[in-house]
């Protein structure tokens, strides 16, 4: 038996953007800026449990400055894209994945766990909806934002007993602006993402706040993004500040380090360990340290490294500096296997290649 479909009352934004002006803040949105018109919104309390599933007009909330969320940061969220079909229509990505996911930070930030339908019916509705608002253009999608916070009025620390779950979407471009053809990362010697026991595995704002000041350090440095070392021994490679890394090596092998509670579990690193592996690629889940990462890339041994996330898709990586020096890796431009891997799975994501293992939903 499958669950019941949750139903989501809707009420029309009386504020839609005219057709002509969402053409133009579409064509090229960048990333982040855009909105769309609707959002999805679901309460929660202790007393009600879920209740009050709505889509309506995207609106500023009123919040009353002692909301828990705003002193004790419990908040959730997830990140995920709704692609145009190429006969038109919209399409999700492993939607399953991120309702589980949510679930997961949830319960890590002692929060409840959103019923996977009630996720997965406020994005497919949300996505209805504002399908219009899906960008023209290779990297054009529906960036969906399904984020919760505790909303109660109260300053006690415990965990909240009132909560307000919400999907906004925004039309994205592409994540890195600027022509370069690969990211240079800074390798933060000063400054650790996650440690053993933390939420590193949850996505949570909190671990985003806690690594800005190493992503301005990397700026400060020249860099696009920053890579964290673990937090113990300060050597294994984890993760950027908002994706995972994978390396590639002269045999034509794959390596990533591996998940383990400080790493967040990528939903597209877990895709493209499934797909190089039937790509014939072999795939390594084991830790690298940034000394070998160096002398192997100083050797030729490592030939490519990539970063990937819903929001950069497989962004190549030319070249790392930490306090030390710095080094290039292959060519500093998007090797053949990096090359390889996004085309599959962009091919898959946006309905150009056959998906034999069930990932697309068409959504509408
Ligand atoms: C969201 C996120 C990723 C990428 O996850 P995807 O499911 O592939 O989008 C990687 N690292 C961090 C810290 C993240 O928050």
């Amino acid at each position: 038996m499958t669950a019941p479909i949750p139903a989501f009352a809707f009420e029309s934004s009386t504020t839609r953007v005219p057709d002509e002006e969402r053409a133009a803040l579409i064509a090229d949105p960048g990333f982040g800026r855009v909105f769309t018109d609707h959002m999805a919104t679901v309460r929660y309390s202790s007393e009600k449990g879920w209740h009050d599933l709505k889509i309506g007009a995207r609106r500023p909330i009123q919040t009353d400055l002692a909301t828990s969320v705003l002193h004790y940061a419990q908040e959730i969220f997830e990140g995920m894209k709704a692609y145009g079909r190429p006969g038109g229509g919209a399409a999700l990505f492993r939607p399953q994945a991120n309702a589980r996911r949510f679930q997961e930070s949830a319960r890590r930030m002692a929060m409840p766990e959103l019923p996977e339908e009630i996720f997965l019916e406020s994005v497919r509705a949300l996505v209805r909806t504002e399908i219009d608002w899906i960008p023209p253009g290779e990297d054009g999608a529906l960036y969906l934002r399904p984020f919760m916070f505790a909303s109660e009025v109260f300053l006690g620390v415990k965990p909240a007993d009132e909560y307000l779950y919400a999907v906004i979407a925004s039309s994205v471009g592409g994540y890195f602006k600027g022509g370069s053809p690969a990211i240079s990362l800074w390798a933060t010697r000063e400054y650790t993402r996650a440690a053993p026991g933390g939420t590193g595995a949850a996505k949570c704002g909190g671990n985003y706040a806690a690594s800005l000041i190493a992503q301005a350090e990397a700026i400060r440095n020249g860099c696009d993004q920053v890579v964290f070392l673990d937090a113990i021994e300060r050597r294994w490679i984890e993760e950027l500040g908002g994706m995972n890394i994978f390396f590639a090596f002269d045999d034509g092998s794959l390596q990533t380090p591996p998940l383990g509670g400080t790493i967040l579990p990528g939903i597209t690193r877990d895709s493209i360990i499934r797909l190089a592996r039937d790509l014939g690629v072999t795939v390594r889940e084991e830790p690298y340290s940034i000394e070998q990462w160096q002398a192997d890339a100083q050797s030729g041994r490592l030939t490519e490294t990539f970063a990937c996330g819903t929001a950069a898709v497989v962004t190549a990586i030319g070249q790392v500096k930490t306090t030390e020096g710095s080094f290039a890796i292959g060519g500093q431009s998007v090797g053949p296997l990096t090359q390889r891997i996004r085309a599959a799975l962009v091919d898959i994501q946006r309905g150009r290649a056959e998906d034999p293992y069930g990932w697309v939903e068409t959504v509408v």
